[in-house]
């Protein structure tokens, strides 16, 4: 969860899973039903005081950070409220980490249609800054959310769904934590599956020349692209039919791959470049052809979480799907020419279009560019220098991602920008769930 330390004289300080932002809120507090979380926030605002609902500090921008905020840790208010396996709904508590919840569906039999990479985030968090994973006709996983419970800032409970405050739920499923503290989450899920998982080095002029049939021909398809390799690892995931017995990874192999060769080799090499950055070419070309191809099958929440003990720092912009080869062959024009060195590589995602007002794939089949540097390496020439390829593309940043955009330019990007701060004026006037960043992407002009 989300790093919180008291220090002797009693001061409370959080620090995101990055390490690059941190902040120092006035008062934490850990409310374990709505009730304390409706008296938390008619405490803070009877002080005067902004309130910050915290999720696992795993969002790279300071969208979470409490600074001189009320702090409101959901950590104790976890689990499964209500689970109805016919049709899928299962509603959680707010704090609920996407572990909990896969192990929760396991135990009935449902699943996630779609996830991201890791599962160390709670499902507010995850839903509140539009956390995706892969697949061409599948969206976030805030589309699979069917109703919401959000205390608001006058401290009143209210749901919505489609039928229910329409303009509150098309606002709130990625509301970037502005509009109230979300209680409880109805989920669509669906009945239990397993994926088979495709994993292999291919050359990146055939990742091109067979892009089409990559994100269409398979349930959820991505690439991790290393900068100086010619080859990029291409990965496939898709559905066994429900009666198909699955061939997950012997323990021992997982552990070799996964924690061994993608985490402590991995994170020797990146810390090798770092130290000696003539390293960093010859190390990101021998990672792009070290890994050996693999096929497996397991339940679907084992093949899309991944394991992540190597920190980086990151930006991830969404551009629409037909700008993906452009946007591709652009990076790689710039990368050479940069100052430094790149040693992480980039992870390229599709997603459907779907109708959630801040989503970065609103009204728009997307593709999803991830960038990341390993810390304490220079990133800013970089990330720069990518944010000017997406902008030619009306590129939307990840809102837990870093960028340098602010509402002026935001709002060019999402035709829905001014319906979500009406919703905003209306259930928080006072702008209590305010933070700077907040301020940087809803505010400023
Ligand atoms: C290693 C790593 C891997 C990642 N992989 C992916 C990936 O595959 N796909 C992807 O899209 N993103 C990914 N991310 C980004 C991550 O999913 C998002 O930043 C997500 O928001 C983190 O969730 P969290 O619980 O840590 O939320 P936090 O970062 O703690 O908070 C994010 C926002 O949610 C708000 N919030 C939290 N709880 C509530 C609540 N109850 N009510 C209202 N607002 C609330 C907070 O106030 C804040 O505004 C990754 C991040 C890391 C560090």
């Amino acid at each position: 969860m989300t790093a919180l330390k008291t220090s002797a004289d009693g001061q409370i300080r959080w620090t995101n899973w990055a390490r690059n932002e941190t902040a120092v809120p006035a008062t934490l507090t850990r409310p374990a039903s709505v009730e304390q979380i409706s008296e938390t926030i008619a405490a803070a605002t009877a002080k005067g005081l902004p309130v910050k609902a915290l999720g696992a500090g795993h969002s790279f921008t300071a969208i979470a950070a409490a600074h001189g905020a009320a702090a409101i840790d959901l950590s104790a208010w976890t689990g499964v409220e209500s689970s109805d396996v016919a049709s899928g709904l299962v509603t959680v508590r707010a704090g609920t980490t996407i572990k909990q919840l896969n192990a929760a569906l396991d135990r009935v039999g449902l699943a996630m249609t779609n996830l991201g990479d890791i599962d160390a985030q709670t499902i507010s968090g995850a839903i509140s800054t539009g956390t995706h994973g892969t697949g061409a006709k599948l969206g976030g996983i805030a589309t699979q959310v069917s109703a919401l419970q959000v205390v608001l800032a006058d401290g009143s409970v209210v749901t919505c769904s489609a039928d229910e405050r329409p303009d509150l739920f098309n606002a709130a499923r990625v509301g970037l934590g502005a509009l109230g503290v979300i209680s409880t989450v109805t989920l669509r899920c669906e009945r239990s599956f397993s994926l088979n998982a495709d994993e292999r080095p291919v050359p990146l002029e055939a990742v091109i020349e067979q892009l089409d049939e990559l994100t269409t021909g398979h349930d959820h398809m991505e690439f991790y692209w290393f900068p100086y390799g010619r080859k990029a690892l291409v990965k496939r995931n898709d559905r066994l039919p429900l009666d198909a017995a699955a061939r997950p990874l012997s323990r021992a192999r997982e552990f070799f791959e996964y924690t061994v060769m993608e985490n402590v080799v991995y994170g020797a090499m990146c810390r090798a470049g770092r130290a000696v950055p003539k390293l960093v070419k010859p190390l990101n070309g021998l990672a792009s052809i070290a890994l050996s191809p693999r096929t497996y099958s397991d339940l679907s929440h084992r093949v899309f979480v991944t394991q992540r003990d190597v920190r980086f720092v990151e930006s991830e912009y969404a551009v629409p799907r037909e700008s993906l080869v452009d946007v591709l062959n652009e990076l790689r024009a710039v990368v050479p020419k940069l100052a430094y060195p790149v040693m992480m590589p980039v992870e390229v995602r599709v997603a459907a279009a779907d109708d959630i007002w801040l989503s970065t794939a609103y009204q728009r089949d997307s593709a999803y560019f991830a960038i990341h540097q390993y810390p304490g390496m220079p990133y800013r020439e970089y990330f720069d220098a990518f944010e000017k390829i997406v902008a030619q593309v009306g590129g939307r940043p990840h809102w837990g991602k870093m960028h340098t955009l602010d509402a002026a330019v935001l709002r060019d990007r999402y035709p829905r920008f001014d319906d979500f701060r009406r919703v905003r004026a209306q259930v928080d006037p006072e702008r209590v769930f305010r933070n700077a960043y907040l301020d940087r992407v809803l505010d400023a002009t």
